[in-house]
Formats: structure tokens, sequence, C-alpha cells
């Protein structure tokens, strides 16, 4: 005889997070308030207001860009790498230090779930200090030249979809090189960069070589159009990219965009598919499907298309969607009401497009702004669904027959950040990833991240790359600043 446990709420105590009234921007070394209006940050699962933020102005871009240069022209680039890398190293250690703080406060404003925030982006931030630590006092060696310079001042621009990750991930290569930063984080979660500033205080960095401006789009062109900025690094949307472009073509600023991905998850007749299964599962359920490089599109050998699809539907009914800060949550809430009628809109192109829609049984909160895990199948690659990034829990399946047309299928898109292959030959796994055109190809598995591995995109998901030595590029004069540069 078999028995249901049911599962009883486990929720990590908002109070560690330490959440206060009011939060500042960071400029100089110092937290002031800012002459922009201020805005609020809310917790997308309740709608509650979590506090007001102070943002900037064009005036105060001006300062804190001003600052970064001051710094870098008086200490940071002449300060020797071993020496900077042991203030990454200070931040990487305080970042776990600080650790549940942190994860609890990214899961209040963003909505991700706390096992995701705890045991993913966290770390992963700490790792990514550790690792361009490592690298601050040996760039000699990294392959770019016997004495590889900085750029000067880095103008970061980040989404809202890992806040404090995407930070570190911006934050620790320009430092490891020698560069200084602004950094405007999103504007529905500017929370945890705050915190992180505040740990970038004690660890007594010299004022100005970081600075945080929170703020709206309108921030982010001030420092792209800043003519004592170098270096844009930006991940969001594809639009957003494309007017950046536009307007750096000429300046001889250096740039990076880091854009949105419609990848495709390759499942053949061959895979395990149970382990399939939970990766497609965690490809595009993970983070609420807020993920850039998303395995938002199912591509399946035809021959397992319905066994495959039964074990995922019943997979993705045990999902638990709801409050992000429950230990057991596995999908929690979505970031925006602005996202998740986006969401809803292109769901409903779906069905008139004429995909079969089947939704998760699970339950959904009443407050908030949640979307239950959606699979569509019968999906033709015309279909909005199939083509446009949804940015969500949606999945839309298409099927092959070949491994030709698998590729062709794969590669049928304006994107091109990263795919995944499921498959038991290791024969094939390589014949797919020289021919699939993304920046990353996972192999029976799906959304790793690691510190030492490059990730990037082609086409429309953007240019440059982060992480490992390869990243480094992106902060070091190798000779071919300006637009659109490799
Ligand atoms: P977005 O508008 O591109 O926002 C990304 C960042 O750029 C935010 O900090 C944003 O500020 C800022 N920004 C907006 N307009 C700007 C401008 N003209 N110049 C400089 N900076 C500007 O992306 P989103 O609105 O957050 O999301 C929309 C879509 O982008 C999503 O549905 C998804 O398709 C894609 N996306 C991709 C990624 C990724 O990792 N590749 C991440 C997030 C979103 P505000 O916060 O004030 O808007
Ligand atoms: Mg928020």
């Amino acid at each position: 005889m078999s028995q249901t446990w049911e599962y009883a709420p486990a929720p990590e105590s908002r109070d560690i997070a330490r959440l206060r009234a009011g939060y500042q921007m960071f400029v100089d070394g110092k937290f002031v308030d800012g002459s922009g209006e201020p805005l609020k940050s809310i917790n997308p699962a309740t709608e509650e207001v979590l506090a007001e933020v102070s943002t900037a102005s064009p005036s105060d871009v001006d300062i804190a860009v001003r600052a970064a240069r001051r710094a870098y022209d008086r200490t940071w680039s002449k300060m020797p790498g071993a020496e900077r890398a042991k203030y990454l190293y200070r931040i990487a250690r305080m970042v776990q230090e600080r650790a549940r703080e942190l994860a609890v406060l990214e899961s209040l404003d963003n909505g991700k779930p706390i096992r995701e925030s705890r045991d993913v982006d966290v770390p992963l931030v700490a790792a990514h200090f550790f690792h361009h630590a490592g690298w601050a006092d040996k760039l000699p060696y990294a392959g770019y030249g016997p004495d590889p310079k900085p750029l000067g001042v880095a103008g970061q621009i980040i989404p809202w979809n890992f806040p404090l990750l995407m930070a570190a991930w911006k934050i620790a290569p320009a430092l490891a090189c020698g560069n200084t930063v602004v950094l405007k984080p999103a504007e529905t979660t500017p929370l945890s960069a705050l915190v992180l500033a505040e740990i970038i205080q004690q660890a007594e960095l010299p004022p100005g070589v970081v600075n945080i401006l929170p703020g709206a789009g309108d921030v982010g062109a001030e420092l792209v159009n800043h003519p004592l900025v170098n270096k844009i690094a930006f991940t969001g949307s594809t639009d957003v990219g494309k007017l950046i472009q536009r307007s750096l073509a000429g300046t001889g600023k250096k740039l990076t965009l880091e854009l949105g991905g419609k990848a495709a998850n390759v499942v053949f007749d061959d895979a395990p598919l149970d382990q399939a299964v939970e990766g497609i599962v965690n490809g595009v359920f993970f983070n609420q499907g807020h993920v850039c490089c998303a395995g938002s599109r199912l591509l399946v050998q035809e021959s397992i298309a319905d066994e495959l699809l039964g074990k995922l539907r019943s997979r993705v009914s045990t999902l638990r969607v709801g409050d992000p800060l429950d230990k057991n949550t596995d999908v929690g809430a979505i970031n925006s009401r602005e996202q998740l009628d986006r969401i809803v809109a292109l769901s409903e192109a779906g069905d008139a497009e004429g995909a079969e829609r089947w939704t998760s049984p699970c339950p959904l909160p009443d407050k908030g702004f949640f979307f239950a895990p959606t699979v569509f199948s019968n999906v033709s690659q015309a279909m909005r669904i199939a083509r446009e990034e949804i940015f969500g829990p949606v999945l839309s399946v298409i099927t092959f027959r070949t491994p030709d047309e698998a590729v062709s299928k794969a590669n049928n898109t304006p994107y091109g950040l990263s795919a995944g292959v499921w498959t038991e030959k290791g024969s094939r796994i390589l014949w797919m990833a020289q021919r699939m055109r993304a920046g990353v190809v996972w192999a029976n598995t799906f959304n790793r991240f690691d510190p030492t591995a490059p990730f990037g995109g082609y086409q429309e998901s953007g240019f440059g790359r982060e992480g490992g030595r390869t990243g480094l590029e992106a902060y070091l004069a190798t000779g071919d600043e300006g637009v659109g540069s490799r």
C-alpha cells in the first residue's frame, strides 16, 4: 500500500533579509540620495511594497561616472593585480557570510524560490568573485599579451531575472582587469545590488571603484551616452540592446551585449527519458522561465514524443507553485505584472494559432503574479510561441524525425544563446554541438553555470562572452575597441 505525504509549508523567515524602509544610491564610496524620482520596489508574490529606493538623475550619473574615472586614474588602474585580488576575495567571503540574508532578500524582491536563490544564485555570486580574484594577478598569462591594460570606466546595465548574479557577472571581471564601474540594476529588483554595495563599502574598496545607481531605462541610456564611459556591458532585451548598439556606433566605446534567447532542447530516441524530463523541467521552469538561455523549445524525436510528453506532464504536475520563501516551492512569482501580461498574451497567441495547451493543475495563490507551468504541443515553427521569447514558465514542443531535421529546426531562430542535446551517443553529442549555432551547448544536462565557462550568444542573442579566460577580453584593451567588436 502506498501512502502519500502532504507537504507542510516550510517558510524561510523574511526577517533574515533585514529589509529597510528606504535604500540609497551608492556613489563614490557613500550612500546618498539621488535627485531622481524615488521608486518603490514590490514583492511580486504579494504585491506589497518592500522599500522605497532613491534613483539617479542625469546629473547623478555624471557625478558617479566622474567618481569612477577619478578612482580609475588615481588608484585602481595603478594598483598591482595581487592587491586588487585581495578586495575581490574579501567581497566573495563577505557574500558567503551574508548568504542567507542575500538569498531571502533576492527571493522577496524578485519572486524566485528560496531554494534557487539559496542554492544557485548566491553561491554563484561568491564563485564569480573568487574566480575573478584568481585572475587579477595572472592577466599577463591570460593570452592577451604580456601587459594587458584595462579600458577605464565600465557602464553596466543589468536585468531583473538574476539581479545579484548579473551584478557579480558584471562587476567581478571589470574589477579584476583594473576597470572601475557604474552599474544600473533593473527597476523592479534594485535591493540586492544595494546590499552588495554595503559589502563593497565594508570591504573598503577605494571610493568610486564601484558605483550603483538605481533607476529606470533613462538612467541606463544616460550611462550609455556619457562621454567618460569607455565600455558598456548590457544584459537584457534584444530591442534595448539594438538601441544601445546604434547609439554607441562610432564612439569607440567597447560593447558587449547579452540579449534574449529561444533555445532548443533536443531529445533523441535513445536518450534516458526520465533524466531528460528532469532536464526539460530545469531548462524551462527554473527561475519561472525568466532565463535568457531557457530551453523554451523542446525538440523531441517523433518516435518517442508521446511517451516523453506523458512523462513530462506527470512530472510537471508535481511542481509546487507559490510562496517564494517556502523551501518546498519549485516555481515562484512572475517578476512583474507587465511580464505576466506578456506571458498571458503570448500563450493566447499559441491558442489562437492552433497549438494544444496543457496547464499544470497546481493551485495558484490568490494574490501576486503567478502563472501555472504550461506545455504547448502540436507547435509549428511559424507560431509566435515557437519564435518569440516568452520569458515565462511556458514550453513549446516541436517534433523531428532525423538528426539533420533537428539541427535545422534548432537553428531556425534569430537567437543563438544556448542549446541542449539528450542522447546516449557521445558521437551524436559532438555532431550536434558542432552544428547548433549557440554560445553554450549542454549535453544531457541544462542550465549549468560556472564562472570558468564563457557564456554569450550568436546573432540576436548578442556578442561578447562573460566568464572564464574568454570573458576577460571584454574588460581589457585588446586593440579591437569599437562597437560590435568580439
Ligand atoms: P530591458 O528593458 O532590456 O531591461 C534591461 C535593463 O536595461 C534594465 O535595467 C532596464 O531598466 C534597462 N534599460 C531599459 N531601457 C534602456 C535604454 N533605453 N537604455 C539603457 N538601458 C535601458 O528588458 P526588460 O524590460 O527587463 O525585459 C523585457 C524582455 O527582455 C524580457 O521579456 C526578455 O525577453 C528580455 N530579457 C532578457 C534577459 C536576459 O538575460 N537576456 C533578461 C531580462 C529580460 P528598467 O529596469 O528600468 O527597465
Ligand atoms: Mg521587486
